[in-house]
This record gives structure tokens, sequence and C-alpha cells, in this order.
């Protein structure tokens, strides 16, 4: 009897051991374009303790009717989110010569640094790519990039996979179900996640766009965004899933962020006695390494 049971016990420990462990399902909720409302996304997801990544258009950020200015931006990342880029002017990079992306991609990821920014990961506009982009993403400092298919979805693949590996097959092709639709219910994003959980784990990542009703083929209504950060909030909670900035799933937590510059006009020097010949100094050291910097460029 002691024989068998020492046997027995054995056989529990090797079928424990070779059992495969159930992998963590993670979610990554994405926001691209920097789309007007979806500040109001921004604040229900941090309200249940949920942080999202924000890929934002850096020129259109400078001032473009219908779409986050910088200090809505910086709103964003105080909220814990995280913020990065999708090029410029939103190009589909799949049509353009190498020096175009470069431009669009790297001087994206500059703006974004500039302003304190880890800037880590890049979403590709309309998920388009071409043959040299991804060398040219690592090129600009970027450390993985998202498309926006690839995994199952209801309005198109449904033999891919239910869930990106972790890591990733390819750090700069990070599948995802296809963007989110108007038609899409509360059922249907729900879905994207428990069809993870129930085959196997992995990564998924969810991509919004426009936060509003009715407003266009890619939207989603505000009432049915605060009712799945509810359900998701509360599958953190049961600890069937983890939720993740995109870049954090990468590469770990985000730097500390230096205070964004984005100061009211005439506010860049401090008032006070004494305050003024030293902030005329400071201006003067930057212009004398700005013109130093421009010169070196030319050459
Ligand atoms: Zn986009």
């Amino acid at each position: 009897m002691g024989q068998l049971g020492a046997s027995g016990g054995a056989l529990a420990i090797w079928a424990a051991l070779a059992a495969p462990a159930r992998a963590e399902t993670i979610v990554t909720l994405t926001f691209d374009d920097g789309t007007e409302g979806q500040d109001a996304a921004g604040a229900v997801l941090a309200a249940r303790g949920l942080r999202a990544t924000f890929f934002v258009n850096s020129g259109r950020a400078n001032g473009e009717s219908g779409y986050l200015g910088w200090p809505a931006v910086a709103a964003l990342s105080a909220e814990g989110h995280e913020v990065s880029g999708h090029t410029i002017t939103h190009a589909d990079l799949s049509v353009l010569d190498a020096a175009s992306e470069r431009h669009e991609i790297c001087d994206d990821r500059a703006a974004f640094v500039s302003r304190g920014y880890a800037a880590r990961v890049l979403a590709y506009p309309y998920g388009r790519y071409g043959t040299d982009t991804a060398a040219i993403a690592q090129e600009c400092g970027y450390i993985g990039a998202r498309t926006s298919s690839g995994l199952r979805s209801v309005g198109g693949c449904f033999a891919c996979d239910v869930a990106e590996t972790i890591p990733p097959f390819d750090v700069y092709a990070i599948r995802t179900p296809g963007s989110i639709r108007d038609v899409d219910g509360l059922d249907v994003i729900e879905g994207y996640v428990t069809q993870a959980e129930s085959g196997g784990g992995g990564w998924v990542t969810i991509t919004f766009h426009r936060i509003c009703d009715g407003c266009g083929t890619l939207s989603t209504p505000l009432p049915t965004l605060t009712a799945f950060a509810d359900w998701l909030a509360e599958r953190v909670a049961a600890g069937t899933v983890v939720v993740k900035p995109f870049g954090d799933v990468l590469g770990g937590p985000e730097p500390a962020r230096e205070p964004p510059p984005d100061r009211p006009a005439g506010s860049g020097c401090a008032s006070g006695a004494g305050a003024g010949w030293i902030c005329a100094l400071a201006m003067g050291l930057l212009v004398v390494r700005v013109l130093g910097r421009s010169r070196k460029e030319r050459t």
C-alpha cells in the first residue's frame, strides 16, 4: 500500500508538471487618431483603474479641428494612460518612399519625446505597412508596432488565432481583432476578451476609434464603452485578465515622464525678483544650442 501511495504521489506530481500552465490573458485597450471624445473615454477607464494606450497623430494634436490638442493629450497621460505615435498626418505608410516614411514616423515620435513621452510603440495608420516600415520604425526608436487585424474577428477573419502570442511572433506587426465598428455591440467587444480566455490566454489588443454615438463606421458610443469598462474591471478584480498599456506588455512599465512644456503663452519665464535675467540667459543659451544643432544637421 505504501508502495502504491508513493507511486501515486509521484504520478500526481508528474501530472502537475506535465499539465500545460494556463497562460494569462492580457488585454490592451487602444484608441487611435486622438479624436475629440476620446478624452471622455480616458476618464471612464481611469476611474475604473484601467490604463489604455492612445495613438495620436502629432500633426493633428497641433490644433486640427476635431482632434485633441496637446493639453488634452497631456491630461490623458496624467490619468495614467500611455500616449504614443501614429505618424504625423495619418499617412498610409505602405505607399510612401523610405524618406517620407522616416519623416512620418521619426519626426512624429520626436514630437512626443520632446514633450516627455516615452513613445515606445507605433500604430500603423489603417494597419498598413511596407516591406521597409518595420526597420524604419525600429530605427526611429520604437520597440514594437501594432497593425489592426490578424486575430479572429466578427467582421473579418474567422479562422485566425484568438490571441497574439507573448512574446509576439513579430513585434513590428502585432496582431489585433479588427477595429471596433459602430455595429459591434457590447457582446462583440466582450467576446474578443472571452474568446482569448477560453482559447488558452495570450494578448488581445482592442482597437477603438471615435467615441460618440453613430458618428462613423469606426465609432463606439460612450455608454457602450462604459459598460465594457465596468465588465472588464470586474474581470480584472476576479483575476481572469490583466489590463496593460501596449508598451508595458512589450517593454515593462513606462519610465517617469518629464512635465510637458505646454504652458500658456507668455509664461515660459517665471516672474519675480531676479528671475528675469536668469530666464533671459537661459533662453540665450537655448538659442545658441538650437542654432548649433541646426548648423550641424545641414552638413
Ligand atoms: Zn488611425
